[in-house]
């Protein structure tokens, strides 16, 4: 990755090194509000923010947005600095937008004093049809022209509460004729009389998300504040406030936000489906958001390669989930350990193996590293579960599994030949008998036969058994929201199918964080809410292969 070209941001901060900018100094924040669960586009913004800064030697800060006392929370506050360390950054302060509640009204005085806002009591109706239409200026109204020693009065009484929500707000009195519809005479403060999560009932007045972003950016020195596309308008005002209060000037930078098919990704959609209970919970392991995906078994690295491969994009563009995909099957095939579950059984009996029996035979765990990192002991005894697909009573030509006559590898176990199969009063095959090559064992294998095909089972008399939960896309189209009518409409009925199986006994022993392969059938890890030592519960990660589009 390190060969790769620069992208646009790289290619910014490495102009503002070379010219001497902030003395070389490079300090990037990730902004989220608390009022939801970081998903995967946070964790684009959150890798480039972080990404940058390291590549450059500088820092990052995790400044929560907090200015919407309504929606917040700090249940959200932790499980966004979780996610982001789980990720693996370390942020150099954890800041909040509320910290500068008093510095914000300070500027927002200092602007009325320069004659630069002006307190409004038009309703919100009143001000949208006064700032006129992208081809018709805006018109002042009356309240535009209060006197300075007013309007500090009038902001002073705002903030001690002597108004109703609504009755008031502050103003910049920028420029109502302005191209940009952004800078004409923007909203500064509104009055909300709400609890906030950190400053209780201190303040009843909040400054809007353009007037405390900029501001906090400059508070802070940071020198890039990197944004997604939509805030291409708000920059000219970004800069204005910055001008007019001689502020340290934050540049802001833009680039085209993630969206990945299949899938919602704004925390509004996504608090819906938590609400009205499509899914389990935020950290539902259908979910796109950073806990989902750790619940489904996706490691921090998978997540920050995917990030990286996407690369840093000027335009909207749809990333295909099956990228996401290939990122965890990528890292999980050096990583999981090996595994044996059966999860459509059928019954397998070995007839020349004596009853009562039993073998403990080795499988090492990951056959991708040199040592295979240890192993562990499989029981073997005379009756095993097979995959009922591993059989066929009319075998196809190049059906290299089970069917009579035909051979295979018992996986770190015997060569077996089957010899015939019992079927029970509904005609499903109920019994597949077959006969082994003791001298076939793996690892000391003198039989000299070869098979073409090797199949995983389970021991019948040691198997455990677990929930074993399969996920499909949580949506039936590629972009729910540009669909008619309602998103929710889109949801794939079968995004969940949870099923019996039976594993192998060292499964018992699986931690949630880690990965396994169960081999031939997909990547799984152990379910770290519901899964407990009385009933093991496994989540399929991802399959094998991409099998979506066959
Ligand atoms: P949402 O629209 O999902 O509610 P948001 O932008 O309101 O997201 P914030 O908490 O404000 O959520 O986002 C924190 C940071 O993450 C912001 O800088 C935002 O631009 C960035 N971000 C949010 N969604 C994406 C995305 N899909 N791709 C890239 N960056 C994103
Ligand atoms: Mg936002
Ligand atoms: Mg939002």
């Amino acid at each position: 990755s390190e060969e790769r070209s620069l992208n646009f941001l790289e290619e910014i901060v490495e102009e503002d090194i070379s010219a001497g900018k902030h003395g070389g100094r490079v300090l990037t924040r990730f902004p989220p509000e608390p009022n939801g669960y970081l998903h995967i586009g946070h964790a684009k913004s959150i890798c480039l923010n972080f990404g940058l800064a390291k590549r450059y030697g500088g820092k990052t800060n995790l400044r929560f947005d907090d200015t919407n006392p309504v929606k917040e929370d700090v249940a959200y506050v932790d499980s966004i600095k979780e996610d982001v360390k789980w990720l693996g950054f370390e942020w150099a302060q954890e800041l909040y937008a509320s910290d500068y509640f008093d510095k914000l009204y300070e500027f927002a005085v200092a602007l009325i004093k320069k004659g630069l806002a002006y307190v409004d009591d038009s309703t919100a109706e009143e001000i949208a049809k006064q700032k006129g239409t992208p081809t018709e200026p805006g018109t002042p109204n009356q309240y535009r022209s209060r006197s300075v020693d007013e309007n500090l009065q009038l902001f002073a009484d705002m903030k001690a509460g002597k108004y109703p929500d609504g009755a008031k707000v502050l103003r910049a009195k920028a420029d109502l004729a302005s191209p940009n519809m952004h800078l004409r005479d923007p909203l500064m403060y509104r009055i909300k009389h709400a609890h906030h999560h950190r400053t209780g009932h201190a303040w009843c007045i909040y400054p809007m998300y353009d007037f405390a972003h900029g501001q906090s950016d400059a508070i802070e020195q940071i020198t890039h504040s990197i944004c997604t596309l939509e805030f291409v308008p708000h920059r000219a005002l970004y800069e204005w406030f910055i001008e007019q209060l001689e502020l340290f000037p934050s540049r802001q930078y833009e680039f085209a936000r993630l969206n990945l098919n299949y899938t919602v990704m704004s925390k509004r959609k996504l608090l819906q489906l938590v609400e009205e209970g499509h899914v389990e919970d935020w950290d539902d392991p259908r979910m796109p958001t950073i806990s989902g995906l750790r619940r489904r078994g996706y490691t921090p690295h998978s997540i920050r390669d995917f990030c990286e491969r996407i690369g840093v994009a000027k335009r909207e563009n749809m990333i295909d989930v099956s990228l996401l995909e290939f990122c965890i099957r990528e890292d999980l095939n050096k990583t999981a350990w090996r595994r044996m579950a059966v999860l459509d059984p059928v019954k397998l009996v070995i007839t020349n193996y004596p009853e009562g029996q039993t073998d403990t035979l080795f499988g090492e765990n990951n056959p991708e590293v040199e040592g295979g990192e240890g192993g562990r002991e499989i029981p073997f005894s005379r009756e095993l579960w097979i995959e009922r697909e591993d059989f066929m009573e009319e075998p196809l030509k190049k059906f290299f599994r089970l069917g009579v006559g035909l051979s295979v590898r018992l996986k770190n176990a015997y060569i077996i030949t089957c010899n015939e199969f019992v079927k029970d009063s509904e005609g499903n095959v109920a019994e597949i008998h077959c006969t082994y090559i003791p001298e076939s064992k793996s690892g000391s294998d003198t039989s000299g036969i070869h098979v073409k095909g090797t199949i995983h089972w389970v021991s019948i008399p040691h198997a455990k058994t677990a929930e074993i939960r399969l996920y499909d896309r949580l949506f039936r189209v590629e972009d729910p929201s540009s669909e008619d009518g309602d998103f929710k409409e889109y949801l794939n009925p079968d995004s969940l199918n949870i099923i019996k199986g039976y594993i192998e006994p060292d499964l018992a022993n699986a931690v949630a964080g880690k990965g396994y392969q169960f081999i031939r059938k997909g990547y799984f890890s152990l379910d770290s809410k519901h899964s407990s030592a009385e009933k093991l519960v496994f989540n399929r990660t991802v399959t094998l292969k991409d099998g979506w589009s066959q």
